[in-house]
């Protein structure tokens, strides 16, 4: 049986992937349990907590319905019901839905596993295959976590006979101990930094070098000690006997779609039109206003769409460093933006300089004396005031770019979850640059 599950914690306290912890650990006792799945979800999603995650794993158990009564009583136990915006879901696919799911059925839950990653669902679109498979399940309040809870289940049944079916990463959460949550986490900081440099790039995102600090562990009271992201679960596991820290309650290993960048939907032809709110792309264009800084740090530009209009494009201050890259564009780049659509501007999370404009118009030179002519007048050429010759057009000179060619990342303090480090790609035939 699969069970996926969502939507327990608040800002407060909890995290899904606890309650998925303790579970695992408990179930063991009722048969053999998978390594769990951890999905992101749509990141633009409003009713989202922090990163909009969800979770699922699969127990081979004889009896299935006391496993039931102990998922249903542990969410009911763990949830942050008072919490305005926890809508606990829970889904179960039994093992009699999973050795009969037909192809079709089973499009139908990749199809919701993509849409929840990519799209806005509704509870409507969730309880529609609830019912067409009639699967078990389980909700409080308005219920909404049915929807991540579904996806979660859906992502695991199709990774379930074809691990490869989706990329994938890990990471390894350590959980704090009852008594230590709220207080401020005891992590010796030398440790990270030599488990990070022992691992990296098979293990990614636990430090940014570039910022000088630490990012795998978070700063609200929630039961999450840190988390160890990577490609390698070897080498998660060495970097976490690198690591000293307070005691852990316990640790989970997940199998994940983070760094993955399967929220992206390429749009090699876009239009303004097209572009939607809660959408996150990958989007060409040509850069077609000079970046500008404006209050608050942020970087401004604008680029032409392939096929029609304009769409502006900012890196929040908070992405440091890779404001650098966003600066030092210029009209008639042609270029990639990753990012989510907010408010009409991509917000931007990578970006490929597919091919920089070298070239600049200046007025031309005097053939005789040497010096800048001067404008004639609109669409009237130049004329050297001097020597009094003429010249119809501008000089096209070859500038020097302070950018080079590839892909260029906000740096890991400004990562989101689903964001592929440019790392993942060093085998790609693209030229990164890994910020770090
Ligand atoms: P945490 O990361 O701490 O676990 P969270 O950020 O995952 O918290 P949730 O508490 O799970 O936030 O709330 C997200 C809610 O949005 C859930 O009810 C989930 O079912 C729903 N949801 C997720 N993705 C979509 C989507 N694409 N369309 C509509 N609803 C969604």
């Amino acid at each position: 049986m699969i069970i996926g599950i969502d939507d327990t914690d608040s800002r407060k306290g909890m995290c899904t992937t606890y309650l998925c912890a303790v579970l695992v650990d408990e179930l063991k006792k009722q048969g053999d349990v998978s390594t769990p799945r951890l999905v992101r979800l749509n990141p633009c999603i409003p009713f989202k907590t922090r990163g909009n995650g969800a979770v699922s794993f699969e127990i081979s158990a004889e009896k299935e319905e006391l496993v039931k009564e102990v998922v249903r009583a542990r969410v009911s136990a763990l949830s942050e019901l008072n919490e305005e915006g926890t809508n606990p879901g829970v889904i179960f696919i039994g093992d009699n839905v999973l050795n009969t799911i037909s192809d079709e059925q089973e499009e139908r839950l990749k199809h919701f596993y993509e849409t929840a990653v990519r799209d806005v669902l509704t509870l409507e679109d969730a309880y529609a295959i609830i019912s067409g498979l009639r699967l078990d399940h389980f909700g409080l309040k308005n219920k909404r976590g049915l929807i991540g809870a579904l996806a979660a289940v859906s992502f695991f049944v199709l990774q379930r006979n074809k691990p490869n079916y989706y990329d994938f990463t890990y990471e390894l959460i350590a959980y704090r101990r009852k008594e230590r949550r709220g207080k401020t986490r005891v992590i010796d900081e030398a440790s990270v930094w030599k488990a990070d440099a022992a691992t990296y790039p098979l293990t990614w995102d636990t430090v940014d070098v570039a910022n000088t600090t630490t990012v795998f562990a978070p700063h609200s009271p929630c039961p999450v000690l840190f988390g160890i992201r990577g490609d390698s679960e070897a080498a998660i596991y060495k970097a976490y006997g690198l690591i000293h820290a307070e005691p852990v309650e316990r640790k989970m290993l997940f199998i994940t779609n983070q760094g993955t960048d399967f929220h992206l939907i390429p749009l090699d032809v876009a239009t303004k039109e097209q572009l939607r709110e809660f959408y996150s792309y990958g989007l060409d264009g040509v850069v077609c206003s000079n970046p500008r800084t404006v209050e608050g740090g942020h970087v401004v530009f604008s680029i032409a769409l392939s096929d029609s209009g304009t769409i502006e494009c900012i890196a929040y201050e908070p992405t440091k460093g890779f404001r650098s890259t966003i600066r030092a564009l210029r009209v008639g780049d042609l270029i990639r933006v990753y990012g989510s659509e907010k408010n009409g501007t991509i917000n931007i999370e990578k970006i490929e300089l597919k091919q920089l404009n070298n070239a600049e118009e200046r007025n031309p030179r005097c053939a005789k004396c040497g010096r800048s002519m001067k404008s004639a007048g609109q669409l009237q050429g130049y004329r050297c005031k001097r020597c009094g010759t003429y010249r119809e057009d501008k000089d096209v000179v070859t500038v020097n770019r302070a950018i080079e060619e590839g892909l260029y990342e906000a740096p890991p303090v400004a990562r989101r979850h689903l964001s592929k480090p440019l790392v993942r790609m060093r085998a790609a035939n693209k030229k990164i640059h890994p910020s770090r």
